[in-house]
């Protein structure tokens, strides 16, 4: 394998961060070209002087020139804003995307990747829960790889492997079940944020462990999976595991199941998409079979999630549904992670929030993003509930 260039975008994050480690680790086969962070100038820096790129780019213009300056000894360019996030997407100088910004603000950049017909590695599940339809199909014109990150798809994916035309049956998604499980909305009424950024199992950025709690989380990678694996809502089911151990399932046609296991490490599944189809050797610890535990696997509890839920409605109803849901999550997330609303009322933004959107069967990118501006617009004026 030759060295694959990589572009990071949303380089200072969990999966960013974690993404860099493995780079680091495997020198001879990965080089970094482009770095991007939002707001972290000083880790973005840090960053770029350690993995010399191409270019980086800082969201916030503000702090353009604070990182100008910080790389002036080096011959790292530096550019700053949104729009430079999609320019840089259009540079011919690396070979695979790693999509791991976080929420709405991934899709973007990733389609102009997808345009300049780059391979991506997909973190941003977001991407495919509001424009599912049109990014894949743009991949497919383009012969373009999407490869998973998020450990369940890169499960599914890895179950996939060998088995060419044969039909699935139904895939099984594996979730933690997340801090509450097992816990009733008298209790999840009066949870605070640092209650709910506390997840057992994985440690992620904010607002995905916040999805976590809620199994809002789940919901979206229901959606996710459907664009990437060309499934019907109800070939997708979802089953409670807390040990994260099998990070998912595939059952074919003639009831053979193959599953994916190790310990919960997301390094696995981004080094994964990142030398697919090698695998790599790593030292990461291994599960160990012979060690006395168990693995458990029950419902999820929808009356109380009514999260997984809701999402689970937008997933039947398609069209512009999953993005105004995921929107109006955005903002209840946000919301929730200052202390502006509590743990229940993000499901309640979001119900009220999907029942107020007009609803449009096949829409363009466009009416995706102006959905996207109402529903966000609408979830706010609720904020104060
Ligand atoms: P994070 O919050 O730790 O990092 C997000 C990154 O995106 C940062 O580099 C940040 O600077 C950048 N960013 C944030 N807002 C931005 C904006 N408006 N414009 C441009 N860049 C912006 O998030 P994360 O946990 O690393 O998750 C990244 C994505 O990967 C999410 O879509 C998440 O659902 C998915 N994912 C994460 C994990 C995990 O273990 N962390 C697992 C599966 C999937
Ligand atoms: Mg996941």
């Amino acid at each position: 394998m030759s060295v694959k260039r990589i572009a990071i975008f949303g380089s200072t994050g969990s999966i960013g961060t974690q993404a860099l480690d493995v780079i680091a680790a495997n020198p001879e086969l990965f080089s970094v070209e482009i770095l991007t962070a939002q707001n972290n100038d000083e880790l973005l820096v840090k960053q770029a002087l350690e993995f010399n790129p191409n270019c980086v780019v800082i969201g916030d213009e503000k702090k353009y020139q604070k990182v100008k300056d910080a790389l002036a000894s080096s011959n790292v360019k530096v550019f700053a804003g949104e729009k430079a996030l999609e320019e840089a997407a259009a540079m011919d100088c690396y070979d695979m995307m790693l999509a791991a910004i976080v929420g709405y603000a991934g899709l973007k950049p990733t389609l102009k990747a997808i345009e300049n017909s780059k391979p991506i590695a997909l973190a941003n599940k977001e991407t495919l829960v509001v424009a599912g339809e049109i990014v894949m199909q743009k991949a497919i014109e383009r012969r373009i790889p999407i490869i998973p990150v998020d450990s369940e798809h890169s499960a599914i994916f890895q179950c996939l492997v060998g088995e060419g035309r044969n039909k699935i049956e139904k895939i099984v998604l594996t979730a933690s079940g997340g801090p509450f499980r097992g816990r009733k909305p008298n209790f999840l009424v009066n949870v605070k944020r640092d209650h709910a950024l506390q997840h057992p199992n994985w440690a992620m950025g904010a607002k995905i462990t916040i999805d976590s709690a809620t199994l809002m989380n789940k919901g979206l990678e229901m959606i996710e999976a459907k664009w990437l694996f060309n499934l019907k809502p109800e070939q997708i089911q979802v089953v409670v595991h807390p040990q994260s151990i099998i990070h998912s399932m595939v059952m074919f046609e003639d009831g053979s199941t193959k599953a994916q296991m190790g310990l919960p490490d997301m390094k696995l599944p981004i080094q994964y998409a990142m030398a697919f189809p090698q695998r790599i050797p790593n030292k990461f610890p291994r599960y160990d079979f012979r060690k006395p535990d168990t693995l458990t696997f029950e419902e999820p509890d929808l009356k109380t999630f009514r999260s997984l839920a809701l999402a689970m409605e937008c997933l039947n109803q398609g069209g512009n549904m999953p993005c105004i849901l995921n929107a109006a999550n955005e903002i209840a997330v946000f919301a929730f992670l200052r202390n502006r609303v509590g743990f229940l009322d993000m499901t309640e933004m979001v119900e009220r929030t999907i029942n107020k959107i007009p609803f449009i069967e096949k829409p363009t990118l466009e009416e995706l993003y102006h959905s996207d501006g109402e529903a966000r617009n609408f979830a706010a004026t609720l904020i104060e509930m």
